[in-house]
């Protein structure tokens, strides 16, 4: 066993993890706390001496209204109406409608994980804090998508400085790694990795970022003594969770992955082989001691000691299974581990008519992929295309508004792909991200478009450097969560392990991602010239997340008041979710839930453009052809997929309001293709 057994009780803040200095004593857990009602003069942890004891007076927080009545239903508590009790996954829920709240709001994918964040929020937490204990929850109820063994990035602001902070956290490439690190064995070896690929080989495998940048986060932004942020996620994993329709599939459709792992068979799979069903409870002690032990010691006894031990192990094995297969090792290092740094980065904000759009640099590309189409979108009048229909579900998008949108998209990704990756290691054309965002030079793509024809595959701007960037793949194990805190500080956080199950690797209740395949495999292109997002040493590989903060616009042009946060995971189509969810809230005047709600449409830089087929607004049957927005997007030249579209986006706004308390509400929605839930200091 690795680590002391799990407290029963809540365990006792380590003394040099303790709230940071600048806010020990509670002065400023009250401050600007409008609806804290307790405790404020006293110890800062809310008077009682739990540092996680509710401090608003609405009894009905952090809880659902359920039932004929309206109800409050505490998640997680197995009552009728309990968003947390397991239902069958299915493609998208209609119905959902957007959750208001006084003064914070969390949205995530999980309605354990929600709960979670709101109890923190609700005890006078800060977003940062609540990040922590979301992210803690997720990676025990939603490991397919997050957890402790991927990276994430997470857009941070801070009502009080008024700044918008990037925290990196993206898994790097361990020093051992070559350019051909994912492409064959070794130079003696030019097989394929295995088994089948490098993605469930130990090659994929990042070294972890998610613990280290959360923090730094929390270093800068916490207000909660650390280890108190894990104890909701030690307690789950302690007492066990009913397993989620969309766990219960990741484990079915990973099982041929997963069974070559002896851990993760032990704990996704009944003792006849069967994976564990819908409703099943499970309970994770291997993740519940090694959260306890990140909550003693912090990030470092995870980085370091018998878990960063077993980190490596795993990544070196090198067969599993029964019978047992080869799996190509990886090269990671403890003194990978040890020198692994969260980074803080500047984040990309640039204007978009009356608003400052705020995204994650690179090494993603998504902040910048989803500003420069919103910067060529801004040359079109799309108030003009307001989505018809019933807009509860966020209503049809037009012809034009597709089109237009789609081609904004083709040319911004046609950039990202020739220009974006670890800027470490291959800096932007001109040194800037300016180069590739300035107005003049998005209103010559601008032109580029056509009213009347899909230009089908976009051209990259002439803007300096020849360097390619394609991925080998780009899946779906990710997630996004958005946090407002009762102070106005927010948080915008996409957290990821990559593909459904990462690479299959476990150890210690934890997934290892598989994040390296989203470097590119080769080093150089069909011409020879050199690919920005090729394989090098402790360098990261180029994401599409795009975690985004929304401010208004102030009147002499500065940033302004915090206005939205969202995002989505998605792949590479993440940038098209922004964006769709964006252009709904900000030039169609959709509130939360129905931005998020909308039709998931776009394309990256091909001929194909996107309509989400879940959606139940779209006619899909006779392949399209008794929709019009089907076969007026065909009609333009566009070459539509109806395929499904899994995006879970989370989108907290916070609507100006002179009647209501304060002058402003927040607004919430979770996505209804995924499983998650909006709480908050709901009003009752
Ligand atoms: N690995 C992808 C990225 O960083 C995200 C994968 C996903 O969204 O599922 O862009």
């Amino acid at each position: 066993m690795l680590h002391a057994p799990v407290p029963a009780t809540r365990p006792a803040p380590a003394a040099r993890l303790d709230a940071p200095a600048r806010l020990r004593g509670g002065f400023a857990l009250c401050a600007g706390a409008a609806l804290v009602l307790a405790g404020c003069g006293g110890s800062g942890d809310g008077g009682s001496g739990d540092p996680l004891a509710p401090q608003v007076g609405n009894a009905n927080a952090c809880t659902v209204t359920a039932g004929a009545n309206g109800a409050a239903v505490v998640v997680g508590s197995g009552l009728a109406g309990d968003p947390s009790a397991p239902e069958p996954a299915s493609g998208y829920r209609v119905g959902k409608t957007a959750v208001r709240a006084n003064s914070f709001m969390v949205s995530t994918a999980n309605p354990l994980a929600s709960k979670a964040g709101c109890e923190v929020l609700r005890a006078g937490g800060s977003a940062a804090d609540a990040a922590v204990a979301v992210q803690m929850v997720l990676g025990l109820t939603e490991p397919q998508s997050s957890g402790i063994g991927g990276g994430a990035f997470m857009l941070h602001y801070d009502a009080t400085s008024k700044r918008v902070q990037a925290y990196d956290g993206r898994e790097t490439a361990p020093a051992a790694a070559t350019a051909d690190y994912l492409r064959w064995v070794s130079d003696t070896d030019r097989s394929l990795p295995q088994p089948g690929g490098a993605r469930a080989s130990g090659r994929s495998i990042g070294t972890p970022g998610a613990v280290r940048m959360l923090e730094l986060a929390w270093k800068d932004h916490g207000t909660k003594p650390w280890s108190a942020l894990f104890t909701p996620a030690i307690t789950t994993a302690s007492n066990g969770f009913p397993i989620s329709g969309r766990l219960a599939d990741a484990i079915a459709g990973g099982a041929s992955g997963l069974k070559r792992d002896a851990e993760a068979t032990a704990y996704f799979f009944n003792a006849d082989g069967s994976p564990k069903a819908l409703g099943t409870v499970l309970r994770n002690p291997a993740y519940a001691n090694t959260l306890s032990a990140i909550a003693a010691g912090g990030a470092d006894a995870f980085y370091t000691g018998t878990i960063a031990q077993a980190i490596v192990d795993k990544i070196r094995i090198t067969s599993g299974g029964t019978p047992a297969v080869a799996i190509t090792p990886g090269l990671t290092t403890l003194a990978d581990l040890s020198g692994y740094q969260a980074k803080r980065r500047e984040a990309v904000c640039t204007t978009y008519r009356a608003n400052w759009v705020c995204g994650m640099p690179p090494p993603s590309s998504g902040g910048i992929a989803v500003a420069s189409a919103l910067g060529i979108l801004e040359n079109f009048d799309l108030s003009a295309e307001k989505p018809t229909g019933n807009l509860a579900e966020g209503g049809r998008p037009t012809v034009r508004a597709v089109h237009l949108v789609s081609e904004a998209e083709r040319l911004a990704y046609a950039d990202r792909d020739k220009y974006v990756a670890d800027t470490d290691f291959t800096p932007l054309p001109g040194g800037s991200w300016n180069s590739m965002l300035n107005k003049p030079y998005l209103q010559s793509r601008a032109r580029t478009i056509s009213e009347t024809r899909s230009m089908g595959t976009a051209q990259a701007g002439a803007i300096g450097r020849n360097a390619q960037g394609v991925s080998l793949v780009e899946e779906r194990g990710t997630t996004h969560f958005t946090i407002v805190d009762s102070r106005g500080n927010a948080v915008a956080m996409t957290t990821t392990v990559e593909a459904g199950m990462g690479s299959y690797h476990f150890t210690n209740g934890f997934i290892l991602n598989n994040q390296l395949t989203d470097f590119s495999a080769t080093a150089t292109d069909s011409t020879g010239a050199p690919i920005a997002n090729s394989v090098q040493p402790g360098k990261r590989p180029r994401s599409s997340m795009a975690p985004t903060l929304v401010f208004r616009k102030a009147d002499d042009g500065s940033l302004g008041d915090f206005h939205m946060g969202t995002g989505s995971p998605g792949g590479s189509t993440i940038i098209q979710y922004v964006t769709k969810t964006l252009v709904g809230a900000l030039d169609w005047g959709l509130n939360a839930q129905q931005a998020t709600s909308l039709m998931d449409f776009g394309a990256a830089n091909s001929a194909t453009t996107n309509l989400g087929g879940e959606h139940p607004l779209l006619n899909t049957a006779n392949n399209g052809n008794n929709d019009p927005l089907v076969t007026g997007l065909r009609a333009l030249g566009h070459t539509v997929s109806l395929a499904a579209q899994s995006s879970g986006t989370s989108t907290v706004i916070r609507v100006r309001d002179t009647a209501a308390t304060g002058g402003s509400y927040l607004q919430g929605g979770a996505d209804p293709r995924r499983e998650g839930i909006v709480l908050g200091d709901s009003p009752q």
